[in-house]
């Protein structure tokens, strides 16, 4: 007999990874704490809920996110196949009917043979067998204190503090200059955006106009922790808060002026290839829009790329990077593995795209072959990339975006390619590296029948993207 597998929560992340496991003959006990209990967010009470917006975002494979959906097709992901069925118009984004694709999900898993569903809360890790946590971004508390006992409190958090991303070729360099705080580290691991005083007077007064986002109601009763604060929140706690807290311009001096501006708004690189960089210290509740707007007034910024917008939600997520090995597994407790939004990936999209990689590592194990991580030239490998090796100090959720991805090599005698350009070739390098991988342990990629993945057509497909993308 086969030892089953436990997994925990049929979100979108434990439904895509039971479907896995179960197509590849793997018994599957699936619990889920619905209808007996819902997490504040929910309220329906069927598999797979979209809890806020009904859309999975642009369907463009020249999106980041729309690239993902592509992969997620031909990896054969069970939500990617239901959300197609149950579409419903949204231009180039794919939106689903949210009734018919949840009941859809929770009738695919619960007719298959290899998966038993389990109606019941989860307080306590089952004490043997190989198990898979998918319990989202608001795990229920019993289970959330037990994981915070098996990882360290420190190691589990339970609201993020994200902040934005802006595309290095979107910066004016002309305006900011390269530095480390008092000449420590090397000289360009931080460029600064500096401010003289009209500038950071209009920047507060901007700041503080700005409508945030309204808070759920069990977000209401926040006490952010020092250091996590909204750049608006410590706006509004001062005029000079800001240029106190992370807006502090000592120890920068400016190389045109030999001197510290008045306020400093300091971006830190967010990888090694210094493609992208990070607004430090700006987390932000604004409207996305307003960050456009606001984040703009910053020199230097004024045509920037949000890469990835700031947020601050309650939010459950792992120390990932600290924890996690490939299989997303604890390194310390192999046997325990992790999906889904509580490992530091952000959105529908990106918490199916990690089930469905937990379901294809599990399954390749049990077929005696260790799967390597998709590589970080394709959406997938980006994203689980992040999870496992982001270099921040503080690691914090992403969703995906070309900034995760290894750098495009120039081409020589190439001119420099302009932003819709570099997506798309983002994409087509992606479609054939995502093909070559998918070599790597067939047991465990191919057990689905499905005629438009067939791995032989990986390399042909590079010029062409399947028929539905894009498709409205
Ligand atoms: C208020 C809110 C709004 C959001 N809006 C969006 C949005 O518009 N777009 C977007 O892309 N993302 C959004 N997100 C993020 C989104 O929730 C996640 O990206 C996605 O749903 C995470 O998938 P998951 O499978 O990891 O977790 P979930 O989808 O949350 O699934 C976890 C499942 O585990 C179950 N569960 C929890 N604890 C236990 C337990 N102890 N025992 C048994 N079962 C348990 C839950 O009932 C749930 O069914 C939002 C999140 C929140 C909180």
């Amino acid at each position: 007999m086969i030892d089953p597998i436990h997994v925990i929560g049929a979100g979108l992340a434990g439904s895509e990874c039971a479907w896995q496991l179960a197509e590849r003959g793997i018994p599957v006990r699936l619990y889920e704490m619905k209808p007996a209990r819902r997490t504040p967010a929910q309220t329906a009470d069927y598999f797979a809920e979209l809890v806020c917006s009904n859309s999975f975002r642009s369907d463009n494979p020249n999106n980041a996110v729309g690239l993902l959906h592509e992969e997620l097709r031909r990896l054969g992901s069970l939500i990617f196949r239901l959300a197609q069925e149950h579409r419903v118009p949204a231009g180039d984004a794919l939106a689903v009917d949210r009734d018919l694709f949840g009941q859809a999900v929770e009738a695919a898993l619960r007719g298959h043979p290899n998966i038993q569903v389990i109606g019941q809360e989860v307080a306590q890790i089952p004490p043997s067998g190989t198990v898979v946590v998918a319990t989202g971004p608001l795990t229920s508390d019993a289970l959330a204190g037990e994981l915070a006992a098996r990882t360290g409190r420190e190691r589990l958090a339970f609201y993020d503090a994200i902040a934005p991303i802006v595309a290095d070729e979107s910066i004016d360099r002309d305006k900011v200059f390269a530095a480390s705080r008092w000449g420590k580290g090397d000289g360009d691991d931080y460029l600064n955006c500096p401010m003289d005083k009209p500038q950071y007077t209009a920047f507060v007064e901007a700041l503080l106009a700005a409508e945030p986002l309204p808070l759920q109601d069990f977000e209401k009763d926040v006490h952010y922790f020092q250091g996590c604060q909204p750049i608006e929140v410590i706006a509004a706690s001062g005029p000079k808060s800001l240029r106190f807290g992370p807006m502090k311009p000592t120890g920068l001096d400016d190389p045109r002026t030999g001197r510290w501006p008045y306020a400093v708004v300091q971006l830190r690189a967010e990888n090694r290839h210094k493609t992208a960089w990070n607004l430090v210290g700006f987390q932000t509740k604004m409207r996305q829009a307003d960050q456009r707007r606001v984040l703009g007034m910053i020199p230097g910024l004024e045509n920037a790329e949000f890469l990835r917008y700031g947020s601050v939600h309650r939010n459950t997520f792992l120390d990932s990077p600290r924890l996690l090995q490939a299989d997303m597994a604890l390194r310390h407790e192999p046997r325990l593995h992790f999906a889904g939004q509580i490992t530091g990936v952000e959105g529908y999209v990106e918490s199916t795209a990690s089930g469905l990689w937990v379901g294809l590592a599990l399954a390749a194990a049990r077929a005696g072959c260790e799967l390597p991580l998709p590589p970080p030239t394709t959406a997938l490998g980006a994203l689980l990339h992040h999870v496992l090796n982001a270099e921040a100090p503080a690691f914090q959720p992403s969703n995906v975006h070309f900034g995760l991805f290894t750098p495009l090599e120039p081409e020589p005698g190439v001119r420099k390619l302009g932003k819709s350009d570099r997506k798309s070739a983002h994409s087509q390098r992606a479609r054939g590296d995502l093909g070559v991988w998918r070599a790597a342990c067939p047991l465990a990629i191919q057990p689905v029948d499905n005629p438009v993945d067939n791995p032989a057509s990986d390399v042909n497909s590079i010029a062409s993207p399947p028929a539905e993308i894009g498709d409205p």
